[in-house]
């Protein structure tokens, strides 16, 4: 497991977008950043999820957090730059956005795969975190110290029979990182990884691998360590990585 000790207040006053923040890893990555500091802005497309986060957020005497339901498979250009003036009006800038939200898609060979499903999977995995990041950019150069995070995944790097447009999504999020954190190589207030969760006890992974036991997987919470590292401070200096959350 990647190691790294957070100090509590690592990301005091950080004003920071967790995509998929209502359920697995998402969720997880949402409670950790309000556990240390931050004030988490939570975006995903079930409300009673959502709801249930910032309430757990709320009980935890954390950061007040802020909900915004938002359906990525669906989202529109003016959606997003609504999202960015409302954020602009509260909070004037952002400090950081976990792109994590996600959806497998089906598992065939590409010649039987529905391009209905590539094209929704294409949308949130990979058109989503673009879109996102286009947008919020101005609010991310209003930063100090703002970290880009995208989600990776094993299939992302070497293609593997049947992953479809689940896997090629990750190709291009990997692909996306790396033209972005080239781009902003002189840009000090911002930097841009991505995370390679590793096999993980969600709801995904359970879809994915319906013969595996749960249990032998590690939980989201598990995992949280370099999703702290590089959100705060001490990977100012990393750019451009794509790291295994479970190296
Ligand atoms: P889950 O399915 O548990 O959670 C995915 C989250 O994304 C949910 O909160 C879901 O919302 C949200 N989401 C899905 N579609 C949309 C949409 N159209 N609009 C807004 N939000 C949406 O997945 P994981 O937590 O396992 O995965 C998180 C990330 O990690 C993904 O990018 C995945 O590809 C990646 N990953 C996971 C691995 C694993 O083993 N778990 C391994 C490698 C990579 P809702 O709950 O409302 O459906």
């Amino acid at each position: 497991m990647f190691a790294y000790n957070a100090p509590t207040d690592l990301l005091k006053d950080r004003i920071l977008l967790v995509t998929g923040a209502g359920d697995g890893i998402g969720r997880e990555a949402a409670k950790h950043y309000a556990a240390h500091g931050a004030t988490v802005i939570l975006l995903g497309r079930t409300q009673e999820k959502l709801d249930a986060v910032y309430d757990e957020i709320e009980a935890a005497g954390y950061p007040q957090a802020a909900i915004v339901p938002m359906n990525l498979e669906v989202a529109t250009e003016h959606d997003y730059i609504e999202l960015c003036n409302t954020l602009h009006q509260e909070f004037g800038r952002l400090d950081g956005i976990l792109h994590n939200a996600g959806i497998l898609g089906v598992r065939t060979p590409i010649e039987n795969y529905d391009p209905v499903i590539w094209h929704q999977v294409m949308q949130v995995n990979l058109n989503a975190p673009f879109m996102l990041t286009q947008t919020l950019m101005p609010l991310l150069m209003a930063s100090e110290d703002a970290s880009i995070i995208f989600t990776s995944s094993g299939v992302g790097r070497t293609g593997k029979a049947y992953w479809g447009a689940y896997a090629i999504s990750k190709f291009g999020t990997e692909g996306l990182m790396q033209v972005l954190a080239d781009e902003l190589e002189n840009t000090p207030n911002i930097r841009v990884n991505a995370i390679n969760p590793g096999g993980t006890r969600t709801n995904m992974r359970a879809y994915a691998y319906p013969g595996e036991n749960p249990e032998t997987l590690p939980t989201p919470a598990d995992i949280m360590p370099v999703y702290l590292y590089l959100m705060g401070p001490d990977s100012k200096d990393t750019q451009g990585q794509s790291i295994d959350a479970q190296a």
